[in-house]
């Protein structure tokens, strides 16, 4: 008899933990919750300092191009004071309300700069990879150089923007090792890893690229001067920084 009631306890406990979680009412659909929809990635809520989530880490590499000289934004999912500091420099460039604060007017600034695959509607996948067809090879996973790759997009937007919304003439981004050894790459390239564009004079020059990288969350500046950077100007992420073109005055 004990066992028998311990089986019907047991039994009306599951059906409780059934039944109440199919009670709840998820509402109706609102136009808001549709109306910031786009083909790359949707933000659901506004996002102050504090915050964290995915949601936060996507916001931050949108403005990953805006964390102050010579600042890199960490891409961590924690909306803390950098965040702030990124999301109200990017308000700042299009003249949006600048309270650091990430609401609607802020994702729809962001929604009219992406494409449907996330990158920044100025610059593309394919002509960061000029190597091959699928990231593969590198020094780092595929998934990796190809993310690493669309943070530099955006940091290279930010900088686009920033020098009067012309053009920038990119003329590679990612290697595999075989690609990296066929043009002579330096063996820890950060070419292998993805982050790294190697940027054409334009009608920017050489000098003015790689001097207004340092605000724009490049850790790695080479140009004009440094080994083999005459006719190109290379900007990267890295673990520290390192900037370099003597000719440019850096
Ligand atoms: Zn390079």
């Amino acid at each position: 008899m004990k066992a028998f009631l311990a089986v019907l306890t047991g039994l009306a406990a599951a059906l409780a933990v059934f039944v109440v979680p199919a009670s709840a009412d998820p509402g109706p659909v609102t136009p808001a919750d549709v109306e910031a929809a786009d083909g790359c990635y949707t933000w659901n809520r506004t996002l102050s300092e504090g915050a964290s989530g995915e949601d936060v880490r996507q916001l931050q590499i949108r403005v990953a191009g805006y964390p102050g000289y010579g600042g890199v934004l960490g891409l961590d999912g924690a909306f803390g004071p950098a965040t702030k500091a990124a999301v109200t420099r990017f308000q700042q460039a299009y003249g949006l309300a600048a309270d650091g604060v990430a609401g609607p007017a802020t994702f729809g600034k962001i929604y009219e700069l992406q494409d449907d695959d996330c990158t920044p509607v100025n610059f593309t996948y394919a002509e960061l990879n000029r190597c091959n067809g699928d990231w593969s090879g590198g020094n780092v996973s595929a998934g990796q150089a190809r993310a690493n790759a669309l943070v530099s997009m955006w940091k290279l937007q930010a900088m686009r923007h920033a020098m009067g919304d012309r053009p920038i003439t990119v003329n590679g981004g990612f290697r595999s090792v075989a690609c990296n050894n066929a043009v002579g790459g330096a063996p820890a390239s950060r070419h292998l890893y993805g982050d790294a564009v190697d940027l054409g004079a334009g009608s920017q020059g050489f000098c003015a690229l790689a001097q207004q990288a340092r605000n724009h969350g490049f850790a790695e500046i080479l140009g004009p001067g440094y080994p083999g950077h005459d006719d190109h100007t290379h900007v990267a992420a890295r673990s520290g920084q390192f900037w370099s073109a003597p000719s440019c005055g850096m």
